[in-house]
């Protein structure tokens, strides 16, 4: 008989623990998965996907703007919140389908309940019923944060919720200055909502670059958006179906949603990982775990939100593979977590890999900086009030490019593309000895010759 049940139990049916499984299974293990929401986890459900339809739905409204510039007229538009949601529905369920055939399709066994650690090998689920296994992997993602406690907190939505509203808000309050705040600021000004963002620093997306934080700060204004910072929402009151979001500096703005994206916490709560003696990394409450995704026991592993590393769906997902890599396939990976390319999906979007410029300079003695901020071609006849920023950052001793920073139309997908030059090393020589694609606006990134900025830090006497 078997010394136990299954060979690799795995917490949550996200983006980490499906590939896990997956990966685990095709190696010949036996494993199972525990879901106790929805197969596809934040990702697939209520974050990047679901976002996303909603950031191309609503950027609909500029195409039809910026058309009369070229000789559409286009008469009298309208928009559906209901059709939008039900559509998006209808995709997310088809999504959650295709994992959970593709789980099974590897001879992994789904159960979809709630599960918790009884000790290092048993696993309890929700049912009563206890599984032993050889392994465990930890994927249980994370959650929106509610805190701090203002009074009529109660009647604050996340992002959670904003993916089922009944009704599109014609005004909203969004606290919050990072990557959820910002896309759906852009979301709801897209549909046509009258949206504030309230952010307790100086400006928004703190630990971007400075020049990006600026530019699409200014970008988004113009948008009609109002973003108010240094400046927190200390209670929300509600009368009848409007609420008033009263702010620290004595001021308030009506609206009929107040929703709160100010950060996201792991889901170790209730987990059993005492029981099994997992340690939390004191430093940000995710599990702590070593290179190899390990926790503080042999036996046990966990990838993804619930370590609090890199909170990105590829990152979660290379980290399941990794781990089902070393474990199961006799093949050891380690994540390498240097040079992830982000992007904030707002509208303009932003794209960024490697350092910024602050970075650079705390880094390297000699940092060259090469910056074009112009005019999109598409904004010359559409008459729209908009610019571009493309930013190197480069090591002025080695000519390597450390960073990429964008802000404007397709940001994302460029700098998806950018991002394995920047892995490569490559140089600012190898930039230059690529031939421009030409009209685009990432041709900047290959014709930008002279440096707008140098910085030489003089060596110490
Ligand atoms: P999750 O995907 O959160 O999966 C964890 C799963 O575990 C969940 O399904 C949960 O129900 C389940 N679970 C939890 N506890 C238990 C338990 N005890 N028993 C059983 N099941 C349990 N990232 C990007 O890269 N790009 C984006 O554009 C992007 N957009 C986002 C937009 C939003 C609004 C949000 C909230 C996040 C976004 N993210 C984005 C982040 C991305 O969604 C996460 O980094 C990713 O989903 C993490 O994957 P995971 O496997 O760690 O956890
Ligand atoms: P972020 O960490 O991006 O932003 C949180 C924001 O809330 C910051 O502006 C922060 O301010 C502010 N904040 C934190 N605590 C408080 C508080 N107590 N009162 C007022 N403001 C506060 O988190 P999000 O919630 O936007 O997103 C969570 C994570 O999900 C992201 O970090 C990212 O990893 C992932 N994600 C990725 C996306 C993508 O890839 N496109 C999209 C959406 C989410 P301060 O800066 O001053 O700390």
């Amino acid at each position: 008989m078997a010394e136990f049940d299954v060979d690799l139990f795995v917490i949550g049916g996200g983006s980490g623990g499906v590939r896990a499984a997956r990966i685990a299974a095709n190696y010949g293990a036996k494993v199972m998965v525990a879901e106790e929401y929805r197969m596809g986890g934040t990702c697939v459900i209520r974050g990047c996907v679901p976002k996303k339809l909603f950031v191309i739905g609503s950027h609909v409204h500029q195409e039809i703007e910026d058309a009369a510039g070229f000789g559409w007229s286009i008469g009298q538009v309208s928009f559906d919140w209901a059709t939008l949601v039900a559509n998006k529905d209808k995709e997310i369920a088809r999504l959650e389908g295709a994992y959970t055939t593709n789980v099974e399709k590897s001879g992994a066994r789904i159960v979809k309940t709630r599960a918790v650690l009884d000790d290092a090998h048993t696993i309890r689920l929700a049912t009563g019923e206890k599984v032993t296994a050889k392994y465990i992997l930890i994927a249980t993602g994370g959650a929106p944060n509610h805190g701090p406690a203002v009074p009529g907190i109660e009647h604050v939505i996340s992002s959670n919720e904003a993916f089922h509203l009944k009704e599109l808000p014609k005004r909203i309050v969004i606290q919050g200055g990072g990557y959820i705040a910002l896309e759906f600021a852009g979301i709801f000004a897209g549909f046509g909502s009258d949206v504030s963002v309230i952010y307790r620093g100086d400006n928004i997306l703190r630990g971007f670059d400075e020049d990006v934080r600026k530019h699409v700060r200014a970008e988004m204004e113009k948008r009609g958006i109002t973003i108010i910072t240094g400046c927190t929402v200390t209670k929300v009151d509600k009368h009848g179906r409007d609420f008033t979001a009263h702010l620290s500096g004595g001021s308030s703005i009506a609206a009929d949603q107040v929703m709160f994206a100010i950060g996201r916490h792991p889901n170790v709560k209730g987990l059993g990982l005492e029981a099994a003696g997992v340690a939390i990394n004191p430093a940000n409450g995710g599990i702590q775990v070593d290179g190899w995704s390990k926790t503080s026991v042999d036996n046990i592993y966990a990838v993804g939100d619930v370590t609090h590393r890199t909170n990105l769906t590829p990152v979660a997902i290379r980290e399941g593979h990794a781990f089902a890599d070393t474990v199961f396939g006799k093949r050891p990976v380690q994540v390498d977590h240097a040079t992830i390319p982000t992007a904030v999906f707002s509208q303009p979007e932003v794209g960024t890999v490697g350092l910024t410029e602050q970075e650079a300079r705390a880094q390297f003695a000699h940092v060259d900086i090469y910056k074009a901020d112009f005019r999109p071609i598409k904004a010359t006849m559409s008459g729209r009030d908009t610019r571009v920023l493309m930013k190197l950052v480069v090591d002025g001793a080695s000519d390597r490019v450390l960073g990429c920073h964008i802000v404007g139309d397709a940001a994302a997908e460029i700098t998806q593309a950018v991002a394995i030059a920047v892995k490569m090393k490559a140089t600012k020589a190898d930039f230059d000895a690529t031939i421009a694609l030409h009209p685009t606006a990432s041709e900047e990134l290959v014709t930008m010759r002279t440096p707008t900025a140098r910085h030489v830090r003089q060596a110490a006497e």
